[in-house]
C-alpha cells in the first residue's frame, strides 16, 4: 500500500482489521513460505509479509492513539477490544513465520542478505516462547494488572480529601516540611495496610515466572527476562561489575550532592521526603502553557540541526502531536509509530511542570530516531531495543539544554542543575532495583519478609541517604512495593541507567565539541537497531558502560560540569 507520507493525521484512514481477512492473509504466507526451496524465492514472501505486517501494524496504532485522545469514544474502544483479540492471534502466526524461516535449509543465504544478527534475535524469540506456557502467561498477565488495580485504586485521606498515589506524591514534594512530612506518613500507612496483599502478589508473580522459566529448559527466570528483553551480547555477570561501578563511582558523588542539598534546605536531620525538594524557592516552571512552549520547540529544533529542523515542522505540519490534557483523554504520555506513513506520534498530558518541556525533549528524541531509521528495510533493525532507544531521547534533552532559556526563561540555568543532578541520583537507585531482582529470582522460595531485608541492605548500600525515622514501614524494606517494573516489567530497570551513562557522553562531549557531538547523535539515530547495545556503542565511538573503568570516565567530567554551577543564587 502505497500513501502519501505528508498526509495529516486526522485523514487517517480509520480501519479495523477483521480476523478472518487477517488470519487468511497470514495463513497464506506461512502456506507461501513453506512451499519456498531457496533464499530467492523466499525474499519475495518476506517482503510482501513484511508489508502487510506494516499495514497491521499501522491500523493498530492509529486505533491506539484515536482511542487514548478520546477513550469515552464507544467506536474507538470497541476497536481497542477487537485489538486486544487479534493482537496475540498476530503473534502466533508471525512465531510460526520466524520458525520456518529459522530452520530453512537456506538460512546461511537470508543471514548473508538480512544480517546475522537479525537471525539471532529470531533464535532468542523462539526459546521464550511455547505453546505450553501459554496459561502461565495469562496468569502472569493477571497478576501484573491487578498490581496496576491496587496501586491505581488507592484512596487516601489526606488533609480532607481522599487522593490517589500520584495526587499525593505531589504533597511528598510540597515546599513545606511539614506537609511532606505528613504526605509522606499518609503514604507509609497506606502501604502498610497494603504490604502483605502486595507481597503475596509478588510471590504469586516470582513462582509463575520461574515456573515458565522451568517449563521453557531454563535454571531460573533470570536468563529467560534477558532474552525477553533482546539481551544478546550482554550478561548478569557483566551487569554485575557495571552496577559495583555505580557503587564505587557514583554513590559517594551523590551522597556529597544530598548533603549540599541538605544544607541549601537549612536541614540537620534530613529524611527521604526531604530530598524531594531540590531549592527553598521551588522547583523551575516552563513560562508558558502548551502554544508557548511548541513555538519555544519549533524555534529549537530549527535551530539544532538539519535533521531536527525537517523532522519537527513535519511533525507540526501534518498534527502528529496531541499534547494538552483534555477530559477522557488516557493518562500519560508516549511516542509510537505509523510504519506505512513513516511517521512517529507523541502523546502526551501538559500540566504546566517542567515534565511538560521533557516531553518536548525527550520524546521528540524517540520521535526523531524513529523518523531517521524510516528507511531501514529490515523493520526488525528499526527498532532498538530499550537500553538503546533511551539513549536518543536522554541525550536529546542535553542537547536541548543551550536553548533552555526560551522554556524556563530567567530560571534555565536552575533547570539545567536539577536535570543533571536528578539524572546522576537517579543511577544508584536504578542499580539497587536491578540488584534486588536477580536476588529475587536467584532466591524464587524468598519470603516477602526476607525480600524487604534484602532490599532495605541494597538501599543502604547504595543509596545511604534514604533515611526513614518517620515512615516505619519504608525502614522495614518496602520501598520496592511501590517501583511499578519490579512488578509489571522485570528486570527492565537497569536500561535506563545503562543509556543515562551514554546520554552523559553527548552532554559531556557536546561541550567540547558540539558539531562533532551532534555528528555522532544522528549517526546513531540512524543505526536505529540494527546492532545489539555494546555494538552499538563501539560503532558510535561511545563508551560501553560495562568495562571497568568506564563509568568513573563518564562521571568525573561531570563533577566539573557540577561545580561551574552558581547554586547560591538559585
Ligand atoms: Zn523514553
Amino acid at each position: 500500500m502505497k500513501v502519501d507520507t505528508n498526509t495529516r493525521f486526522e485523514d487517517y484512514p480509520f480501519i479495523v482489521p477483521t480476523q478472518k481477512r487477517l488470519e487468511n492473509k497470514l495463513a497464506g504466507f506461512i502456506q507461501e513460505l513453506k512451499e519456498c526451496g531457496s533464499a530467492r524465492t523466499a525474499k519475495l514472501v518476506i517482503k510482501h509479509y513484511n508489508n502487510y505486517m506494516e499495514e497491521i501494524s499501522n491500523q493498530f496504532n492509529v486505533i491506539y492513539v484515536l482511542y487514548s485522545i478520546d477513550t469515552t469514544n464507544k467506536a474507538y474502544k470497541k476497536a481497542m477490544e477487537k485489538m486486544d483479540e487479534l493482537s496475540p492471534i498476530v503473534s502466533n502466526y508471525s512465531n510460526e513465520f520466524t520458525k520456518i524461516l529459522v530452520k530453512a535449509r537456506y538460512r546461511k543465504d537470508l543471514e548473508l542478505e538480512y544480517g546475522k544478527f537479525l537471525f539471532k534475535q529470531y533464535d532468542n524469540a523462539l526459546k521464550t516462547f511455547d505453546e505450553k506456557i501459554i496459561p502461565d502467561l495469562i496468569q502472569e498477565n493477571k497478576l501484573t494488572s491487578r498490581y496496576d488495580e491496587i496501586m491505581g485504586g488507592a484512596q487516601i485521606k489526606f488533609r480532607g480529601e481522599v487522593l490517589n498515589l500520584t495526587q499525593l506524591g505531589k504533597y511528598t514534594q510540597d515546599i513545606d516540611r511539614e506537609t511532606r512530612k505528613e504526605a509522606a506518613k499518609a503514604m507509609d500507612k497506606w502501604l502498610s495496610e497494603h504490604d502483605q496483599e502486595l507481597g503475596d502478589l509478588y510471590g504469586q508473580l516470582v513462582q509463575v515466572r520461574t515456573e515458565i522459566a522451568k517449563k521453557l529448559g531454563f535454571k531460573s527466570f533470570t536468563p529467560l527476562a534477558y532474552l525477553r528483553l533482546g539481551r544478546t551480547d550482554y550478561d548478569p555477570k557483566m551487569v554485575k561489575g557495571y552496577r559495583d561501578q555505580i557503587t564505587a563511582s557514583v554513590t559517594p558523588l551523590t551522597t556529597k550532592l544530598y548533603k549540599q542539598q541538605a544544607k541549601r534546605l537549612g536541614i540537620k536531620h534530613p529524611q527521604y521526603y526531604d530530598y524531594n525538594l531540590m531549592f527553598t524557592s521551588g522547583n523551575p516552571l516552563p513560562i508558558g502553557n502548551k502554544d508557548v512552549l511548541v513555538k519555544a520547540a519549533k524555534e529549537m529544533y530549527e535551530d539544532m540541526g538539519k535533521e531536527t529542523n525537517v523532522f519537527f515542522n513535519h511533525m507540526l505540519d501534518c498534527h502528529l502531536m496531541d499534547l494538552e490534557a483534555k477530559p477522557g483523554k488516557a493518562p500519560g504520555g508516549y511516542c509510537t509509530y505509523f510504519p506505512l506513513y513513516k511517521t512517529p506520534f507523541v502523546f502526551s498530558n501538559f500540566n504546566g511542570t517542567q515534565a511538560d518541556v521533557n516531553v518536548l525533549t525527550h520524546e521528540f528524541g524517540h520521535g526523531l530516531q524513529m523518523y531517521l531509521s524510516a528507511d531501514i528495510k529490515v523493520p526488525e533493525y528499526r527498532d532498538p531495543t530499550m537500553e538503546t532507544a533511551e539513549i536518543h531521547s536522554m541525550s536529546m534533552e542535553f542537547f536541548s539544554w543551550p536553548y533552555m532559556e526560551k522554556f524556563f526563561g530567567d530560571q534555565a540555568e536552575k533547570y539545567r542543575y536539577c536535570h543533571l543532578v536528578d539524572a546522576i541520583e537517579f543511577l544508584p537507585y536504578g542499580i539497587s532495583v536491578d540488584e534486588f531482582q536477580h536476588w529475587v529470582y536467584d532466591h524464587p522460595k524468598a519470603t516477602h519478609e526476607e525480600r524487604c531485608q534484602i532490599w532495605r541492605e541494597i538501599e543502604l548500600k547504595n543509596c545511604p541517604h534514604k533515611v526513614y525515622d518517620d515512615t516505619p514501614t519504608l525502614e522495614k524494606g518496602r520501598w520496592w512495593l511501590r517501583q511499578s517494573h519490579i512488578f509489571t516489567s522485570p528486570f527492565y530497570y537497569i536500561d535506563y541507567t545503562l543509556a543515562q551513562v551514554v546520554a552523559f557522553q553527548f552532554l559531556i562531549e557536546s561541550r567540547k565539541n558540539h558539531a562533532k557531538a551532534w555528528k555522532k547523535y544522528i549517526k546513531l539515530c540512524k543505526s536505529g537497531g540494527k546492532y545489539p547495545y555494546t555494538e552499538m556503542l563501539r560503532k558510535n565511538g561511545l563508551r560501553v558502560p560495562f568495562e571497568e573503568g568506564n563509568v568513573e570516565k563518564v562521571i568525573k567530567p561531570l563533577e566539573k560540569i557540577l561545580k561551574a554551577f552558581d547554586t547560591e543564587k538559585m
